[in-house]
């Protein structure tokens, strides 16, 4: 694998010595259902030195949300044009944040019937399942760490472990799990934290925003204190006989901060 920039800084977000490096290797390569060779580095997993595993189940490990702790990391996104491409051209019809008090961790993309989504970086298919709230999902891992996922997808014609390239077209438009009308729920995420990802591409035009994106800790941050407003906000059910002052008496605020 070609280590991408920011690679000096793999020692720190390796937290975890693989303590037998052989049998780790077989297992990886038995989940990933590839045939290994015993002297085939790791590396050929994307980004593997930075999560220290590879679960073809777990959508996301959340665990690890915690390792991120670096003032400011710089990803190379693409080395060249045909490393990336918009996952479909639709508009988006739900962006990324808080959203009916709970966060949205990606954003909608408006597809319709037929439409094929693309994945947008070359990388491995870590998940392609069936899930509740995603309805048939991938999720793919890049060589820069990214993970990137794709749900309410109508087909899947990927496998854990196959390797795919941006501008594939081996999903279909679905309406699946919870979502509602025809949409491609996209999310970015680096070490299982959600990014933004209009932060990297420009949803309109399908183009990416820079070759390289700056990660910190605030990128998180941010999103952190989004979900504690989303978390809190509270609903009041309004009753006959319920004056404005009443109700904001009752959730010690005032009635121009609850008309606001
Ligand atoms: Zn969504």
């Amino acid at each position: 694998m070609a280590v991408p920039e920011g690679a000096d800084i793999y020692d720190e977000l390796n937290g975890e010595e693989v303590e037998n490096p052989t049998e780790e290797i077989n297992r990886v390569a038995n989940a990933v259902g590839l045939k290994w060779d015993v002297n085939d580095p790791l590396s050929h997993i994307p980004g593997y030195d930075m999560y220290c595993h590879w679960n073809t189940d777990a959508i996301f490990d959340r665990g690890n949300t915690s390792r991120f702790v670096h003032d400011t990391l710089c990803l190379r996104i693409v080395e060249s044009e045909c490393d990336q491409a918009m996952p479909c051209t639709g508009h988006v019809t739900s962006p990324f944040g808080p959203r009916r008090g709970r966060m949205h961790y990606g954003v909608d993309l408006k597809l319709q019937t037929g439409d094929p989504v693309v994945c947008a970086f070359p990388g491995m298919v870590r998940i392609s399942k069936y899930n509740k709230s995603f309805g048939n999902v991938v999720v793919v891992r890049h060589h820069n760490g990214l993970e990137t996922l794709y749900a309410h997808l109508s087909k899947r014609k990927v496998e854990p472990g196959q390797m795919v390239y941006a501008g594939d077209t081996p999903w279909a438009w679905g309406n699946t799990g919870r979502s509602r009308g025809s949409h491609l729920h996209f999310e970015v995420r680096f070490l299982d934290q959600p990014i933004d990802p209009t932060l990297l591409f420009d949803v309109e035009t399908g183009r990416l925003k820079s070759d390289n994106f700056e990660i910190h800790k605030g990128t998180f941050e941010s999103i952190a204190a989004a979900k504690a407003a989303a978390g809190s906000r509270k609903y009041h059910v309004v009753r006959s006989g319920d004056t404005l002052s009443a109700i904001a008496r009752r959730h010690g605020t005032t009635v121009g901060a609850t008309a606001a």
